[in-house]
């Protein structure tokens, strides 16, 4: 009987194992390119909440949210590294030396509003611990007898100045193409170049968002939300131009666009400020400042916003210069002191 069964068993099993190779080669498993995810703000993933350290209590002081969290024994405030991502409305905090058993003590205390979850997870005996919130804050950090406290405030209760700093296109959207250049590259190197001048030029009251410092996709619905849920003063979006036709390749210079005639801020004072200081710095010609009613970004933030049009990519000797890292700087450099300049008008 047990014979005959792992016969029957036996034979049912290569049997099976024939079917399971014709099957393949018949229908070979077809490879699928992963799908891209965009326009998500991140969800908190499936590992330990810490919320249960929290209490409801309703925001009543300086703060908006509030998380105290005691450190290791031993360690030192530069054990902790605290991380922000704006974009995904959430912040990291990394801490030395916290294995499991740390994150078992419940290290954590604090207020619940405003927070949608925290959630942990351990590496190599140090921990992260990640903190989503329901909107974009600003957050203070002290530390004080082996406590770090976290109190999380709005960027324009913190800061006199936010800005917001929007590299064009990225990811699959490439921009305008033209003479082996891509438009999304060129945006995006003179933004990085204008965030290492902010950088390198640490002011206290402003604060410098940006909206992609990666090769990613963001649409252009994400960037809109994100400046307006900043609460910024200036939203400036970073474009280079492009005509079609061999006819027009001669086409060259600057154009700023931005909201006009609306009355609610002063948009077109910002564009000439940046007209001037563009083609002044890079001797490009001015192409003028045109209207960007119907450009999505420009529409729909609700703060003194302009989207510069570099220079023309369409044009070979104006893209070979946007393409040169000098060039770019000088860019960077006129958009930097045009936001200065903006910030002193007011
Ligand atoms: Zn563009």
């Amino acid at each position: 009987m047990i014979n005959k069964l792992f016969n029957t068993v036996t034979a049912f099993s290569v049997l099976l194992f024939i079917g399971t190779i014709s099957f393949s080669v018949l229908y070979p498993v077809e490879k699928k390119e992963p799908a891209v995810k965009e326009e998500v703000v991140a969800e908190p993933p499936v590992n330990d909440s810490l919320m249960e350290g929290l209490t409801a209590e309703e925001d009543d002081g300086k703060y908006r949210a509030m998380i105290n969290l005691t450190l290791p024994e031993g360690n030192s405030p530069e054990d902790t590294e605290i991380e922000e991502d704006p974009m995904d409305r959430m912040i990291t905090i990394k801490i030395k030396n916290a294995g499991a058993e740390y994150f078992e003590t419940n290290p954590l205390s604090g207020r619940a509003d405003h927070i949608k979850d925290i959630r942990y997870k351990t590496k190599d005996g140090n921990g992260e611990i990640k903190v989503y919130l329901d909107g974009i804050y600003a957050y203070e950090d002290t530390y004080e007898n082996g406590v770090l406290e976290l109190g999380f405030l709005k960027p324009n209760e913190k800061y006199e100045h936010v800005i917001v700093i929007d590299a064009g296109h990225g990811g699959k959207d490439g921009g305008t193409a033209e003479n082996g250049a891509v438009e999304k590259d060129i945006d995006l190197s003179i933004a990085l170049k204008l965030k290492d001048i902010f950088d390198l030029n640490p002011d206290e009251s402003i604060k410098v968002y940006y909206t992609r410092l990666t090769d990613e996709t963001v649409s252009v619905k994400k960037r809109t939300d994100f400046a307006n849920d900043t609460g910024a003063d200036i939203f400036l979006s970073i474009h280079n131009n492009s005509l079609n036709g061999e006819e027009n390749a001669y086409v060259n210079g600057t154009q700023v666009m931005c909201y006009t005639n609306d009355g609610r801020n002063d948009s077109e004072a910002f564009a000439k400020i940046l007209m001037k200081n563009i083609t002044g710095r890079l001797e490009s010609k001015d192409m003028g400042i045109i209207s960007g009613n119907n450009i999505y970004v420009i529409k729909n933030t609700k703060m003194t916003a302009a989207l510069c049009e570099i220079g023309f990519m369409s044009n070979l000797e104006e893209v070979q210069k946007l393409q040169d890292e000098d060039y770019q700087l000088s860019a960077a450099e006129a958009l930097y002191e045009s936001i200065k300049e903006q910030l002193k008008s007011n």
